[in-house]
């Protein structure tokens, strides 16, 4: 098998949060009187680390403050947080694979911690690195403290910021179309591979396994 572990990336890559995230940006918006973005608008404009887009649509803002009420407005959105197509599949292929399966998100530690609860799907990681503002700062770290080598570790993300994190840490970038950034942004920061989705992926890994439909 060409990986023996996998970092994976959360939201956008196993779940869809992109509707409650969409909710509760607009809410913290609103509470400064900047008007709504639309979808479309916020995959164009959002990226990581999260304070930099902070900065830009509420300049001078500590993204400390805004916390609590995109924590607040995230619970409360009428649309939920879904699995996204193939994911539970692809965890339970790594785990008969024994690969070795990491997270490495930005996502609210305590909000991380109920989606993957409530989904079933805490158990599949050896380790979870949620709340990483930065995950460059942390990647080197990770693969140290996990003896993880280099050649057969890949980081599966949905972001440019993704991309250039296993790029840092001298990794394979596996992209995914399937969440927050455009192909394009994706393409421009040069991943080592580009995927459809995660069944693309485990079908890459894995040419016997037929494809499912
Ligand atoms: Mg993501």
């Amino acid at each position: 098998m060409k990986y023996r572990a996998l970092l994976f990336d959360w939201s956008g890559t196993l779940v869809d949060d992109l509707p409650p995230t969409l909710y509760a940006t607009n809410a913290v918006l609103a509470e400064y009187e900047v008007p709504a973005m639309s979808r479309e608008e916020f995959r164009a404009r959002f990226r990581l680390p999260y304070p930099e887009f902070y900065e830009e649509v509420l300049p001078g803002v500590a993204v400390a403050d805004l916390e609590d009420d995109f924590r607040a407005a995230f619970r409360e959105s009428p649309e939920g947080v879904t699995v996204l197509p193939h994911a539970r599949e692809m965890l339970e292929w790594c785990r008969k694979q024994k690969i070795r399966c990491f997270v490495l998100s930005s996502m609210d530690v305590g909000i991380f911690t109920e989606q993957a609860r409530a989904f079933g799907l805490l158990d599949y990681f050896e380790a979870i690195y949620a709340g990483v503002i930065d995950k460059r700062d942390l990647i080197g770290k990770i693969m140290k403290t996990h003896e993880l080598d280099l050649p057969t570790t890949a980081f599966l993300g949905d972001m440019a910021h993704d991309i250039v994190t296993a790029q840092h840490g001298g990794i394979d970038s596996l992209a995914l179309a399937t969440g927050y950034d455009p192909v394009e942004r994706l393409l421009k920061n040069n991943p080592s591979y580009l995927f459809d989705d995660l069944e693309k992926v485990r079908q890459w890994l894995d040419p016997s396994t037929p494809l499912q439909i």
